[in-house]
């Protein structure tokens, strides 16, 4: 990550004010939603953008902080409209290091995961724009996602049915997570992006691994094909907006899936070019 490309000119505490696991205690996977303040800051933010988390260091290699982004899962006017808060959903990363093979735990990730109510913590941003919601609210959205890539169309669909309401277009959601346990904001346990199962214009499609005690991936790619004709029809129209978010799964297996379906790579491809030229089509991926 070159932090020269990021401007940290706005640096502040943030306030934990509620950190959740939103994947059961079981579950191998730990994924977190937390909930921060900046006391007496309207939040500037969109749905899609990240904010940046600063580790206090001293670090391995003698760096002061380590940064990393996360995106923001709440919608623009904030945590339940406290516009004041944010919301992230993290998951804790450990990682294999190639010459020992020792387990590692990830420096941001579980500096956030470990956090209570209360402890401050340094951010900075929010940063990027990849993804915007269309002013026009008869657009149709497809949001295809991969485990914490769900984070910002939490954000998407809470701004369109709870700040904005009356969405009219079409939204389709595909998501993908390793275990049935681990759909994060989708589960019944959770109730979030379920309560919106009600609205017409809303469907989402939950994919989960095959084989999830062999670390299989999920088959996000077979339930956008079971749904391809309706994607590549919406696609086609001029108001149908594509979000890509999470692990680069997600993009790869919608592409196979679109190429399959307009019958040829140089269709999609054209198809694909114009959903880029015209601003239709985002991505925010990040492994
Ligand atoms: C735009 C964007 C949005 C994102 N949104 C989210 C989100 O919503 N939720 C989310 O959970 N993540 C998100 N991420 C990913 C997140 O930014 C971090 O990359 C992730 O949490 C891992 O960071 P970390 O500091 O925990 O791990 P790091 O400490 O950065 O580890 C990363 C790498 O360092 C190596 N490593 C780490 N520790 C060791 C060690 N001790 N010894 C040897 N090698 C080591 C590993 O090779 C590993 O690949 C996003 C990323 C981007 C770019």
């Amino acid at each position: 990550m070159n932090l020269y490309e990021y401007d940290f000119s706005n640096l502040r505490l943030a306030t934990i004010l509620s950190s959740e696991r939103i994947t059961p205690a079981d579950d191998p996977v730990e994924v977190r939603h937390l909930v921060l303040e900046v006391p007496g800051e309207q939040m500037d933010y969109m749905e899609g953008q990240s904010i940046g988390v600063l580790v206090p260091g001293p670090h391995d290699f003698g760096d002061a902080y380590h940064f990393r982004l996360y995106s923001i899962a709440s919608p623009r006017h904030g945590e339940n409209g406290q516009s004041d808060t944010f919301s992230i959903c993290v998951r804790r990363c450990f990682y294999i290091d190639d010459v020992s093979g020792e387990r590692y735990p990830g420096l941001a990730s579980n500096y956030l995961c470990n956090a209570v109510a209360g402890d401050a913590i340094q951010i900075a941003g929010p940063y990027g724009s990849r993804f915007s919601v269309p002013d026009d609210s008869t657009a149709n959205l497809v949001m295809v996602g991969v485990g914490t890539g769900i984070a910002p169309f939490r954000a998407f669909v809470k701004h369109i049915y709870e700040e904005r309401g009356g969405w009219k277009g079409q939204v389709r959601l595909f998501y993908g997570a390793k275990t049935g346990m681990e759909l994060l904001y989708m589960n019944d346990v959770r109730h979030d992006l379920s309560l919106y199962y009600d609205e017409k214009s809303f469907k989402a499609f939950e994919a989960v691994s095959p084989r999830p005690h062999f670390d299989a991936p999920p088959d996000l790619e077979g339930i956008i094909a079971q749904n391809a004709k309706e994607i590549y029809e919406m696609v086609k129209k001029p108001n149908t907006y594509v979000y890509v978010a999470g692990l680069s799964d997600a993009a790869r297996n919608f592409a196979k899936v679109m190429t399959s379906e307009a019958g040829s790579k140089d269709v999609w491809k054209a198809d694909y070019e114009r959903l880029v030229q015209e601003g239709r089509y985002a991505e925010l991926l990040y492994e």
